[in-house]
């Protein structure tokens, strides 16, 4: 990797369809000339010039180190990820490098011993979406260095994605538009962008009407599309897989569990692992699940005929707001992802939702519900036997739970309509007397700890 050696790593769009369909990464580009997705491809023999166990000591050396911008997760992998982008133009805050524990207690309950969490909502804006944001908001600070107009990003969002857009622009100083339907988002949706200075528009509309809307600004006004058709932000989510084997020591987990909406995630997750088996730094698949909300269940109902036939769903209300979709954009790149690593697709009902939470909740962990679909996922693939009880399996927490308390709130309170909860844990009333707070404290103590 020295003189004239030196590695002259590339990466293009591609038509999905149509592979000889070309563009550049700092072309304004969504889809290919039918509308159809695009992917990011990177010249692989050129990554594989580099070997197996030089990638590996490569990665190791840049894990949270202080050389900008490679302690990031994403931009630890930048040969991987944007190859070509001039580090000044990088906008990061550092994301990536979320920690993966052992969920022992919540494992041991559950049938399976090596359960792992990886904790993808710990970063900057609390989700996920973090990941994907800082490589395309970077890719728009390059081209407008590069003399692009573009007078801001944009997305529809009733949550993470315009958070996470929010605070990247904010942080790169680029304008940002973010289209919400007016009355359907809660204060904790609302506030991140608020905060960071986006220009929130609160439409007299659904989520689809804002997609219409900020379709037509990015077509008519050059406003840049940040939404997840965009396939920039899937090359900054696939570094979740690599990150995951690297935390075990290089070495492939057997089970990926991962909530799915729109179904970018899913497409990230098998596109980093499809990457670490064309460097050979894996040579063993593990099998992803993905977990739907049963409100919001088209990838589930499409599994049960073999992925023969796709159709929408009119999506209902659940709790998992951030998979509450039920035409997912990326519907064709996860059911090749599902195809390739021996997938299958579980559901959840709410009150399931409710109660895997508080179950996994009563054991340490802080659970968005996405992440609870996937903890009742998990738990319906023990109980059909395909799960084994010496299997390492890792669940995909895709946010952080302070980002959802409403529904915990709700649970605990006992507010939730037509449920019973099993575990809900009110705060106790008390005057501030002695004798009564011990008496209670004692019976309490006994109540929950006894036997
Ligand atoms: C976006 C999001 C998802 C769903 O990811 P997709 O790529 O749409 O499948 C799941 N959980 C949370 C918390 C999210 O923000």
């Amino acid at each position: 990797m020295s003189g004239s050696d030196k590695p002259n790593y590339r990466a293009w769009f591609q038509s999905l369809a149509r592979p000889e369909e070309r563009y550049a990464l700092d072309e304004i580009v969504y889809t290919d000339s039918q509308g159809g997705l695009l992917q990011v491809v990177h010249d692989m023999d050129e990554l594989a010039k580099t070997s197996a166990d030089e990638w590996k000591r490569i990665l190791d050396g840049r894990t949270r180190g202080g050389n900008w911008p490679y302690g990031s997760g994403v931009w630890g992998m930048k040969e991987w990820v944007l190859p070509e982008i001039d580090n000044d133009n990088v906008v990061s805050m550092y994301e990536g490098h979320s920690n993966l524990f052992w969920a022992e207690r919540y494992g041991a309950q559950i049938g399976v011993e090596d359960l792992w969490i990886k904790l993808c909502g710990n970063s900057h804006t609390g989700s996920f979406k973090d990941l994907g944001m800082t490589v395309l908001v970077s890719m728009v600070k390059e081209m407008i260095a590069g003399g692009k107009e573009i007078p801001a990003v944009a997305c529809a969002s009733t949550g993470d994605t315009s958070a996470a857009l929010a605070a990247y622009a904010a942080a790169a100083g680029i304008p940002s538009v973010v289209f919400l339907p007016r009355g359907k988002i809660s204060m904790a949706q609302l506030i991140q962008p608020v905060s960071n200075g986006a220009i929130v528009f609160a439409l007299d509309t659904d989520f689809d009407g804002c997609m219409e809307i900020v379709k037509q600004v990015a077509e008519r006004d050059g406003v840049y599309l940040a939404n997840s058709m965009n396939s920039l932000r899937i090359e900054g989510q696939k570094t979740i897989s690599p990150e995951i084997v690297q935390d075990f020591g290089w070495e492939v987990p057997d089970w990926l569990i991962i909530p799915g909406g729109n179904l970018g995630n899913v497409s990230a997750l098998a596109k980093g692992l499809d990457l670490l088996l064309d460097l050979g730094i894996i040579d063993r698949k593990p099998r992803i699940c993905v977990a739907q909300a049963e409100a919001a269940n088209p990838l589930y109902l499409s599994y049960l005929k073999d992925f023969a036939v796709f159709e929408p769903v009119a999506a209902r209300t659940t709790v998992a707001s951030a998979i509450q979709i039920g035409n997912p954009v990326s519907i064709d790149k996860a059911v090749d992802a599902l195809r390739r690593y021996d997938g299958v697709v579980e559901q959840a009902s709410e009150g399931e939702i409710y109660e895997a939470c508080a179950a996994a909740d009563r054991t340490g962990l802080f659970n968005c519900p996405h992440t609870g679909v996937a903890l009742v996922a998990l738990e319906k693939l023990v109980g059909r036997g395909l799960v084994k009880g010496s299997d390492r399996v890792v669940v995909v927490s895709t946010a952080h739970g302070l980002k959802f308390v409403d529904f915990k709130l709700e649970y605990h309170q006992m507010q939730v309509s037509g449920m019973i909860p099993e575990l809900s844990n009110p705060p106790i009333d008390l005057p501030a007397d002695y004798q009564t707070v011990r008496d209670q404290m004692r019976r309490e103590i006994d109540r929950r700890f006894a036997g």
